[in-house]
């Protein structure tokens, strides 16, 4: 997995350092992301939370405007807050196409919810981490307000560089946390965690210290920390983001909002919370692709590649640019394929191009190079215009994928040029499969020769 998401950083172009690489040039720290990782809605992270003893306030969730109204009475605080449940962060500025404004509402009176919440469940809200046409609200959180004195910025984070978690923070936290990381990089605190050592007490101390926490909120501030440590590993995240963690007049350190990430090479371990994932924001094809156990990454070319492995992923990506063509995609079919998933595969390569978004947690937004944000931002993927094949059968029977090619090709009416390189077991017998199809399938003896022939192809067109 890990050579998987080294792979689809240098496929979508992530490895040039950039010069604006904020967290990087500082820090010395950054990650890159793989795009498979389960994100949760913040009501879900908020209950995962309060299991391992961190302070959250109070809330229920609805998802129609009466449940809403309901909630907010039975909550009897002295102020609400109501907050629209999408995965994108940004809320509180955001913009619903109902006309309101602002996705997280404070009021007094709880009378009102029903009616702020009827002008967002059904609505798009659309913040600046979502595409320009936003994202519908399906949830609703009604949560107890709390006045908040200040706001801080905490995360823990799995980060390569560092060789395991790092937690990051800022005494200035809260919706701008974007500008300070830009303005006042010297406002963002890292501590690097010993995997096997934890979070020590006076890491967690000099953190709450940098975050501002005074007095016996130092204290709290360290507890809380502790804990989310904890929950972090539990959980198996990738990422555990507290933008607000504040404290309130009656001296409480809260976690105001929560984004949690998990790796999802934990999920046979973790099958309660990958049974929360909601797929309805995730990217279509790539969703697609995981039931057929293929990863799919869109690129933003015009090449759609068809391998097994990301270490010839990678390599194919690489001989497509150096003939000057472009990847659209690449779909890796990993070991033990059957025709069925070559088929299937195959569909997806070829299906109708998509708007596709990407969301992260704030931390994306602040610490990344503007080479990394534009991967979790708003991305057109372009039509597929040749289809370049290219397997390396050690495991897999060559024989299997020629099978499933020219099912494919034959089912599906292959539009677009399709160039094939097999080389590896059984590849005699797939050379005669594919030849004795009597399908226009270009055949390439190597990976050079396929690349060429693959940009040639769309040259000609
Ligand atoms: P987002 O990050 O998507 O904008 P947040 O959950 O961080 O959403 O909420 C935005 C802002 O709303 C917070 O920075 C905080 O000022 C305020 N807020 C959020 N939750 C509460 C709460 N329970 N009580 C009072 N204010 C809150
Ligand atoms: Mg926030």
């Amino acid at each position: 997995m890990a050579a998987s998401m080294a792979s689809q950083a240098v496929a979508r172009g992530l490895h040039g350092a950039s010069a604006k690489y904020l967290f990087l040039d500082k820090f010395k720290c950054a990650r890159v992301s793989s795009r498979r990782w389960l994100n949760l809605q913040e009501y879900q992270s908020k209950k995962l939370m309060q299991e391992s003893g961190v302070t959250v306030q109070r809330f229920y969730v609805a998802d129609n405007p009466p449940d809403a109204l309901q909630a907010a009475k039975r909550l009897n605080a002295k102020e609400i807050v109501l907050k629209a449940q999408i995965l994108a962060g940004g809320r509180g500025k955001g913009v619903f196409n109902s006309g309101l404004k602002g996705g997280v509402h404070l009021t007094k009176d709880p009378s009102v919810v029903g009616e702020l919440a009827s002008k967002m469940l059904g609505y798009s809200l659309t913040t600046k981490q979502t595409p320009k046409e936003g994202v519908e609200v399906k949830t609703v959180m009604v949560a107890e307000a709390l006045d908040i004195t200040r706001e801080t910025y905490f995360a823990i984070l799995m980060d390569r560089a560092c060789n395991g978690p790092v937690m990051v923070g800022s005494p200035q936290g809260g919706m701008d946390i974007e500008e300070v990381a830009d303005k006042s990089p010297e406002l963002i605190f890292k501590e690097v965690i010993d995997i096997f050592e934890g979070v020590r007490d006076d890491q967690a101390l000099r953190m709450a210290a940098n975050l501002g926490f005074k007095g016996p909120l130092e204290r709290q501030a360290a507890d809380q920390i502790m804990r989310l440590y904890d929950l972090f590993l539990k959980v198996d995240a990738t990422q555990v983001e507290v933008n607000p963690l504040g404290e309130t007049p009656e001296g409480q350190v809260v976690c105001f909002d929560a984004k949690i990430s998990f790796d999802d090479n934990a999920e046979f371990r973790q099958k309660a919370i990958f049974a929360l994932g909601d797929m309805s924001e995730s990217d279509p094809t790539e969703t697609e692709a995981a039931k057929w156990d293929l990863k799919y990454i869109g690129l933003d070319g015009n090449i759609a590649c068809f391998v097994n492995g990301a270490g010839l992923a990678m390599a194919t990506c690489d001989i497509i640019d150096l003939h000057g063509g472009k990847p659209a995609n690449f779909l890796d079919l990993g070991g033990g394929v059957k025709e069925k998933q070559v088929y299937e595969a195959f569909k997806l390569l070829t299906a109708d191009p998509k708007q596709r978004d990407r969301r992260d947690g704030d931390f994306h937004r602040c610490f990344l190079p503007p080479s990394h944000q534009t991967d979790h931002q708003m991305q057109a993927i372009s039509q597929v215009e040749a289809i370049l094949v290219n397997i390396f059968g050690g495991i897999v029977n060559c024989a299997i994928i020629a099978n499933g090619i020219t099912k494919a090709c034959r089912e599906l009416e292959l539009k677009v040029p399709l160039v094939v390189r097999l080389e590896g077991t059984n590849v005699q017998e797939a050379k005669r499969i594919l030849s004795e199809s009597g399908l226009p399938i270009v055949a390439a003896n190597d990976l050079d020769d396929a690349a060429k022939k693959a940009v040639a192809a769309i040259t000609r067109k």
